[in-house]
């Protein structure tokens, strides 16, 4: 999951554990590393979402999650992660299968929303509709 650093030296993704003030801890965030010039950074696209996870467990006193479990575009990203032959591709490979499985994810989820909807299930479409928002992916906003 190689891609080329500003630094000129390469950067690679991988799915690291974030702490938070010594406690709160998240695990299998996807971020950008680069040993030569130090790079660290969260993965531009859900770092908005990874804040806002943040403050949820701090209000309800949580200490341990995973960050797939509450995002959908990670829970994506870390699903074609673990499949070895794109676990060895350049980043180029491995984003542009994660924008094609996003793809699939929301046709799976708008099927879902279409019998939600059926049903009338006001807080299951809300849901579902959050989990959709996540999924907008294009490979240009991986860095
Ligand atoms: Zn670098």
């Amino acid at each position: 999951m190689d891609t080329p650093c500003n630094c000129g030296q390469i950067k690679s993704l991988g799915f690291r554990t974030v702490i938070y003030g010594n406690q709160i801890k998240i695990k299998h965030v996807p971020v950008w590393e680069c040993e030569q010039c130090g790079l660290y950074e969260v993965f531009p696209k859900i770092k908005q979402d990874l804040r806002k996870l943040l403050v949820q467990l701090k209000d309800e006193g949580r200490v341990s999650v995973y960050f797939d479990e509450y995002n959908e575009l990670t829970d994506v990203m870390y699903e074609v992660y673990q499949e070895s032959i794109y676990k060895e591709a350049d980043a180029d490979t491995y984003l542009l299968e994660v924008s094609e499985r996003c793809k699939e994810r929301i046709n799976l989820l708008l099927d879902v929303y279409g019998y939600a909807k059926q049903q009338k299930d006001k807080q299951w479409m809300d849901q579902l509709m959050s989990r959709l928002s996540q999924l907008t992916f294009t490979p240009a906003e991986a860095t």
